[in-house]
């Protein structure tokens, strides 16, 4: 599927399409340039020369010929390509158009810094723009607007575009989308989130070259809901597919679980060229990651996250892995999917404590590069907490979850193998994976994470390294949603610095912290005495 970003002129179309293009690892086509190259004149001198109609058919030609190239491109649209409804049909029925919306202003701002660039803006009586206007003046602009403001209102994916920098721009217009690609760690792969991501999987399955058989590993809960709608994906692929039932929970990512995978790869006659399919939360993906990571030295996975935690976080990054007695996640490889599809409308069958544990991570990320995910929160509050149903669109609850996951996307660009700033994303998880351990599992992962990034802020606070008030003010965060963020009373403290220990992010003997320092940042790497760790446990206690 191509991506066309359309809009009016001085949209920035042309600069944004080149960034998401490098972003999403697709080749970029600027339709003016190319119709510029093939005539080797300017638009402005084929509007001259042929007035704007000669214009509008040699950008159907070059529209036609962009849509039909197989490899899915990033097309930056001239700002009346989509007035003619064949071109319209086309880039819908080729792919995703996002339209870049701006107020007059910033149009006017633009336009004047390049004068006679874009002719229907400054050459008289060619076009829409009937009025002579002066090349620049605020005028034409408004009047373009005003002319073509119902045809530019007509498109649903928008992204306003201001004075921010380009790159903040194409992080909307990728929320908007949901569209995203990881690479740095083996194949890149690309990532979707939609509120109808199984409506469109076989659009992303097919260049992957499945093969004709596979597994769809779910749980008790996943795979009675959507197991049927994935396999049926599949069928009408002409790929067969057997389902496989997981036990539910995190008490089942075992090396049992992983056993019962590797039977069923067996039994199916999965081979190398094959690929298996997960469908459910963390637990279903780390585990069917692993058991791809292992099966014949290593096979090709596809991830359908179906929970808000695994969505935003579990389900990408390439983590596989599987509990051990001593540990979680004691036993994994990194084996980054082949692809992954969130659909966000399999949200709307998940208990509200599933809804919460999401949200402790999407509060994480928030914490750690992203405070604009925090404005959604009220309308979470109103859900989780007064009872209200979600008040957000299917669209925006999809562009909720998509924000969310862009800060993990963007880190594990930068450091897939955590050897310096994805240690980041364990925010929370120093203290909240003892926590997991030493309750067995009684205090859920959301839940474990909210807990510990309280409390590792009031470590940062007691060792100075964040602003004074911080860990209220995350706690309020958390509670706001309904998370809890004490540590449970009676939690021995010995089994925690213990379960703390034997946490594999220990190194030189010491166990490292990820600490906030304010909402949007966060310092890794931070040692805390076993003394001090144990003082904040003990006043924690004694205040419940
Ligand atoms: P989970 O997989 O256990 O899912 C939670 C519950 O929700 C389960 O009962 C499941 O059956 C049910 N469920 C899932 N989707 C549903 C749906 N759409 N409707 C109704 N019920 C549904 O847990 P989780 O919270 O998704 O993930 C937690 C796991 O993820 C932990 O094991 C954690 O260690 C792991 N994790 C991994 C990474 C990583 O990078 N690999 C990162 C964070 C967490």
């Amino acid at each position: 599927m191509h991506l066309f970003i359309y809009g009016p002129p001085g949209s920035g179309k042309s600069t944004i399409g080149r960034i998401l293009a490098a972003r999403l690892g697709r080749s970029f086509v600027d339709l003016d340039a190319v119709i510029e190259a093939s005539t080797r004149q300017s638009i402005r001198d084929i509007f001259a020369l042929e007035g704007e109609r000669g214009f509008r058919l040699r950008e159907q030609k070059a529209l036609r010929e962009a849509a039909a190239d197989v490899t899915p491109c990033v097309i930056s649209l001239g700002g009346g390509a989509l007035l003619d409804p064949d071109n319209r049909a086309l880039a819908e029925a080729s792919g995703e158009i996002v339209f870049l919306q701006a107020d007059v202003a910033t149009l006017e701002g633009r336009v004047a810094k390049r004068p006679g660039v874009r002719p229907l803006l400054s050459t008289a009586g060619t076009g829409e723009c009937k009025t002579p206007p002066a090349a620049g003046s605020g005028k034409p602009v408004a009047q373009l607007l005003s002319e073509r403001a119902e045809h530019y209102g007509s498109f649903p994916n928008r992204v306003m575009v201001s004075d921010i920098p380009p790159e903040s721009t194409a992080d909307a217009v990728q929320a908007v989308l949901g569209w995203y690609r990881v690479s740095g760690m083996g194949n890149a792969y690309d990532i979707h989130v939609v509120a109808d991501g199984f409506a469109r999987l076989q659009n992303w399955l097919e260049p992957l070259a499945i093969g004709q058989k596979t597994v769809i590993v779910g749980d008790a809960h996943t795979l009675p809901l959507y197991g049927s709608r994935v396999k049926a994906v599949l069928e009408a692929m002409g790929v067969q597919a057997s389902l496989v039932m997981l036990p539910a929970g995190e008490a089942h990512k075992t090396i049992d679980a992983v056993r019962q995978l590797w039977n069923a790869f067996l039994q199916a006659g999965i081979e190398r060229k094959n690929v298996v399919f997960a469908l459910g939360g963390g637990v279903v993906g780390d585990l069917t990651g692993f058991a791809a990571a292992t099966w014949l030295r290593g096979i090709r996975w596809v991830n359908l996250p179906t929970t808000l935690l695994s969505m935003v976080d579990a389900g990408i990054g390439g983590k596989t892995g599987a509990d051990l007695p001593e540990g979680k996640n004691l036993i994994g490889a990194f084996h980054p999917p082949a692809l992954v599809v969130s659909d966000t409308s399999t949200l709307t069958s998940l208990p509200l404590h599933e809804w919460r544990n999401g949200l402790a991570e999407a509060i994480k990320h928030a914490i750690i590069g992203d405070p604009a995910l925090l404005t959604y929160m009220p309308a979470f509050s109103a859900f989780l907490k007064q009872g209200e149903s979600l008040a957000l669109t299917p669209r925006a609850c999809a562009a909720f979850v998509a924000q969310a996951m862009a800060v993990k996307v963007r880190i594990i660009q930068q450091d897939p193998f955590e050897k310096g700033i994805r240690a980041a994303l364990n925010l929370g998880h120093t203290i909240g994976h003892a926590i997991e351990q030493v309750t067995h599992f009684g205090v859920s992962h959301g839940e474990a994470v909210a807990i510990g990034t309280v409390q590792e802020a009031r470590l940062a606070e007691e060792i100075g390294s964040a602003e004074a008030g911080l860990a209220a003010r995350i706690e309020a965060l958390f509670s706001s949603v309904g998370l809890p963020t004490a540590l449970p009373i009676g939690l021995s403290v010995p089994a925690l610095k213990e379960a703390m220990s034997v946490d594999k992010k220990k190194a030189d003997g010491l166990v490292r912290f990820a600490l906030p320092v304010a909402v949007g940042e966060v310092r890794i790497n931070q040692v805390i005495s076993d003394h001090m760790l144990g003082v904040l446990v003990h006043v924690q206690q004694r205040e419940a």
